[in-house]
Order: C-alpha cells, then structure tokens, then sequence
C-alpha cells in the first residue's frame, strides 16, 4: 500500500476522553463531551499501521518543504495523521512548521549542558507556535462553510497569540472572525495582529479567564465557531512539533523536552504528537518532559507538589510571560496524563529568573520570548538539580518570537524595571558625535567587557 496518494480510508474522530463509546464526527459541531469534559482527537491506528513506520518517515521526509499543495507545511505533510479526510482544497496553510532547531551551543556550554537546542516554533508566519493548531482549525471551519454550514464567525479568547494566528488564518480564507482580549494585558505587537487582519477586535475589562468564559456564551448561544485550544482540533497540528523535532533529529528522541505552559494544549500536544509515534513505531523510547510555568501562574506547579492528587485554579498575577498568565487552564486533565505518562516535572521560575534567562541567552545570539525564557529558566534550574545532566540532549521549545515581546526587554536594559537590578542590562550609549569621546568610551568599553 502506498500512502503516498490520498486514500480516504483513514479515519479520525472526535472521543470523550473518559468514555470512548462517546464520539463525534471531525466535521460536527462540539467542543466537549455530555459531561462538560474535553474531547480528543482519535485516528483509526490500525489503518495507519498499514505502512509501516519507514514508510510514514519517508513519505513526511519527502513532502516537507515541497511545493505540492498542502503538504510542503510542517503540519500538512503529515495530513493523514492530522485531518485525513479534509479536502486538500479546503486546507488553509501559510506553509506553517519546518522551524530552525537552533542549536544552542555558546549558551548550553554555559549552562553546562552541551546538547542544548531550541525549537524555534516563533519562526511561523504570525510569531508563535499558535499557527500550527490554527491551520487545522481553519481548514475544518472552511470545510465546513464550503458544505453549507452556517457558520457567522470563528472566535476565540486569547492571551494575544491565538488571537493573532486566529486573524491571519481566517483572513487568509475570507472568514469572520472575533477576538476577545485582556485589555491592557497582551503586548503591542499582538494587539495590532488581528487589527490589521481585519478581525472583530474586543478589549474587555479582565483576564483571560473572564474572555474565556464569555467566548463560551458566544460559542454556545450564538453560533459562532470556537477557536480555543479546548477545540481539539488545534492540538492535532500543535502534535507535530514534536514529530518534527524528532525527525530533525533523524528520528533520535532527546532526553529531555522542556515546555512552557499555560492553558496547557501545548504539552498536551507534545505528549500527543509523542504517543503517536511511539504507537506507529517511529520511535522506541519515550524523552521527559518538564513543563514551566511563572510563579505568578502556578497552578500546575502546586498541583505538581501534591503529586497531582489535587488541583486547584488560581487567580493568576500579572507577569511579563503574559501568554501564560493563566489560573484556571482547559487543558489540565490531558496534561497532568501526558507528564504523567513521561515522567514529567514541573518547574516554576520569578519574575527576576525569567527576565535574567532571557538576558543571558539573548547574548549568546539568541532573541526570547518570555515564556521561553519560563522554560530556559526552568532547564537552568533542573541542571542545577542534577535533573538535566551535562551529555543529555534538551529542547526548549520556544513558542513565541521574540519580537513580539520587546517592551520587557528594553525595560530589562534601560534599568527600569520595579524592583530589580539587571545582571546584565546593556542600554544604548548615549554621546555626542564627537570622535574623541566615542573612541575613549569604546576602547574603555571593550576592556571592561572582556573583564566580565
Ligand atoms: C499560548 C502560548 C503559550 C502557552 O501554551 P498553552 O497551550 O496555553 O499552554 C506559551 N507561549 C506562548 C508564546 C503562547 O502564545
């Protein structure tokens, strides 16, 4: 058998995640199950199995990157284990996936670790890891418009990446869409995405758990299409990361793969993407995985602490990590299943910690996003433990780019951050165009900095 042809014999639907007689086509309406509970993503296996795993790692290797629509996208290269029975026409991709894996090595030597790298999922067209999952969401709702569905909208709350890819993608597919926000909470650069895509753009007085509440009435009451990560839909395409990652590996799992989290779909989908692959063969042995979280948005790290055996939503404090301020995160159930099922660990980093992982690594060529220094912060400290050891091969994944989050950068190097001294603030020089003063200080400069 060939999978390299489409054949619409392989199946996927959606399970209740505690009852699997309970299920739901892909193309239906449904975000949860008749208790309330999350939905997963289930694929026919033993159709899948068919081909053996060569054949799968073959026939990905050779669709990425390609030019054959869609499947020169990181996600839909794998369509078959993602949304096998969507139209290839309906997909809506902006050839989303094949990021850098960045190997970090001036930083791990001195982290002391030597095989440290960083996925660089904030290489995609809107910034963050949120394009992988959007994409297949997208595609499902245009497929659903083009069979006659009334669908008025696709909406979502968002700490300001899911927002933005929501925007970009539903632009792309002349689709409606709304967002609500946290006003005041999610950086300039997140605000103006959506505006400039044309998005319905909702500022309201709260948290993401507030929006979070509301995108449910409207999702419930009014028809429109949800965007969340509590849609399963989105933890399909966000699974590949860690195929990817593996196969940029030439299909060798690392020891370590170190996430932030904070409602949580992520790590789901990591551990997701992880058991598929186990299951079909394509690897053999499973890595750890320590999800990080900021203090100030802990809750899974308190439960962490009481060996899961209890959970309790928070009220999140405000954090320069804004994506992942989160207190009450959909995901827990399937991410307290998937850390359990890889040995996971749960590691929380200070509002100093974050800024000063970033800094660090920033200048060993690196640009971070917060939330990925939550995660540099968090390998820092399992090293330190003797968790992490030096010949173990770690991944961060880095879920934004950088360049969406510059304020708390330049307040890091401008000295003006409340209650903190940088440890390695470098603010501009400021002078006047005089030779004599710019040489003094430059060659003073280049003798202090070899010094430190
Ligand atoms: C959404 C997001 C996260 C958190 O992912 P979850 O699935 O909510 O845990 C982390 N970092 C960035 C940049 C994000 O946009």
């Amino acid at each position: 058998m060939n999978p390299g042809t489409e054949k619409p014999h392989y199946r996927a639907w959606f399970e209740s995640l505690d009852d699997s007689e309970e299920r739901y086509g892909l193309d239906e309406i449904v975000y949860t199950d008749r208790n309330g509970g999350l939905l997963q993503v289930v694929h026919d296996m033993e159709e899948l199995k068919k081909s053996s795993a060569a054949e799968w790692k073959s026939l990905f290797a050779s669709r990425r990157g390609g030019s054959q629509w869609p499947y020169g996208s990181g996600v839909w290269c794998m369509k078959e284990w993602i949304l096998p029975e969507i139209h290839s026409d309906n997909v809506v991709s902006m050839y989303e996936g094949n990021t850098n894996l960045f190997w970090a090595e001036r930083f791990g030597r001195e982290l002391g670790v030597e095989d440290l790298w960083l996925k660089l999922c904030g290489n995609s067209h809107t910034g963050s890891f949120k394009d992988l999952g959007m994409t297949v969401l997208v595609s499902m709702v245009k497929e659903l418009i083009e069979r006659g569905e009334d669908i008025p909208a696709v909406a979502c709350a968002s700490t300001g990446d899911t927002s933005a890819a929501l925007a970009a993608y539903a632009a792309a597919a002349g689709i409606p869409s709304v967002v609500f926000l946290p006003k005041g909470k999610i950086s300039m650069a997140q605000l103006i995405q959506p505006v400039a895509n044309g998005a319905m753009v909702f500022a309201l007085d709260t948290d993401f758990d507030g929006c979070m509440e509301l995108v449910r009435q409207v999702a419930e009451k009014d028809g429109v299409y949800l965007a969340n990560s509590m849609n399963s839909l989105r933890v399909e395409g966000q699974k590949t990361i860690a195929i990817e990652i593996v196969q940029q590996f030439e299909w060798e799992v690392p020891d370590w793969l170190v996430i932030p989290g904070g409602n949580l779909g992520n790590v789901s989908a990591l551990a997701k993407g992880l058991d598929m692959m186990f299951e079909m063969g394509l690897i053999n042995r499973r890595p750890r995985i320590c999800l990080a979280q900021a203090e100030s948005a802990n809750p899974l790290y308190l439960s962490y602490l009481k060996d899961f055996e209890v959970f309790e939503p928070i009220a999140a404090r405000a954090t320069v990590a804004s994506a992942i301020q989160i207190g009450n995160p959909v995901s827990v159930k399937k991410a307290i299943d998937a850390l359990r099922r890889y040995d996971g660990v749960v590691e929380q980093a200070s509002e100093a910690e974050i800024m000063e992982a970033c800094a660090r690594a920033d200048r060993t060529g690196l640009f971070n996003c917060p939330h990925t220094g939550v995660a540099i912060a968090a390998t820092t400290k399992l090293v330190e433990r003797g968790l992490i050891k030096s010949s173990d091969r770690v991944v961060v994944i880095s879920t934004a780019h950088g360049l969406k989050f510059v304020d708390f950068k330049l307040n890091y190097h401008n000295m003006t951050v409340a209650d903190m001294v940088p440890d390695h603030p470098n603010p501009p020089i400021e002078l006047p165009a005089d030779y004599q003063q710019v040489r003094d200080r430059m060659l003073s400069e280049i003798d202090r900095r070899a010094k430190t």
